[in-house]
């Protein structure tokens, strides 16, 4: 095996191999597995393996190390992060030129722990904020031309779902919707802007999100193909 891998022993009766950007390359056995058992299966599955790590590895350059934050994602492009300090307490972050500059307390210079939280602190407070602004933006915008009403956004950090929309016509997104491109951005909110006339995933729902916006389907696929590498990037 030309490659790194971690043995996990676990109670579980078969042999497994998974692989994530975190871990790398680790081998599932039962307890007091033959190490022989684990070679040959890394041989049998050597070109799934060589496959899906060269894509972790592609992955990981995005990942970098997660306390060092030298770069943002925002609405779908990479800009870099440029640290400076000042004498006033507070934070501030300020998105100009392409550069995202965050200024933080001249104290934190010397102690890394409190430096990296409260940049990461920051940084989280500027995507919510920015957040708020496009979304309600985009909202209102999809919104009149659908000709619906809706009562209130909100902007939430959840793992898995990207939008969602209450029967009170409360319409909930994802932070990390900030990372993505516009594009995607406009097909949940019309997405959930839909679902305040079809409170479900039936074709008369999927006609509606298609006659507005006809081509909802290569968005939906873009959405679908940046989801992994956005939520690796997401350190906050
Ligand atoms: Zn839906």
């Amino acid at each position: 095996m030309k490659y790194d891998y971690k043995i996990k022993y676990s109670s579980r009766k078969t042999l497994g191999i998974r692989i994530s950007p975190e871990e790398g390359i680790v081998v599932l056995a039962p307890y007091r597995c033959n190490k022989i058992y684990i070679e040959k299966l890394l041989e049998e599955k050597n070109q799934w393996i060589e496959k899906n790590y060269l894509e972790i590895l592609e992955l990981r350059k995005y990942m970098g190390d997660r306390n060092n934050i030298d770069n943002i994602m925002f609405l779908g492009q990479t800009y870099p992060v440029v640290l400076r300090y000042s004498s006033l307490k507070k934070s501030s972050v300020e998105f100009s030129e392409n550069t995202l500059y965050v200024r933080l307390n001249g104290i934190l210079q010397f102690n890394e722990d409190n430096r990296i939280k409260e940049l990461k602190t920051a940084i989280k407070t500027w995507y919510l904020n920015s957040a708020y602004i496009i979304l309600s933006e985009r909202t209102l915008y999809h919104a009149q031309k659908l000709g619906l009403k809706y009562n209130n956004i909100s902007i939430k950090n959840v793992k898995s779902r990207w939008g969602s929309c209450s029967s009170k016509g409360n319409l909930n997104y994802n932070i990390k919707l900030m990372l993505m491109p516009l594009e995607v951005i406009d097909y949940i909110v019309v997405h959930e802007l839909s679902h305040l006339v079809h409170m479900n995933h039936s074709k008369d729902f999927w006609d509606h999100v298609e006659k507005y916006m006809p081509d909802y389907k290569v968005r939906e696929e873009k959405l679908k193909s940046l989801s992994h590498e956005v939520k690796i990037y997401w350190k906050f």
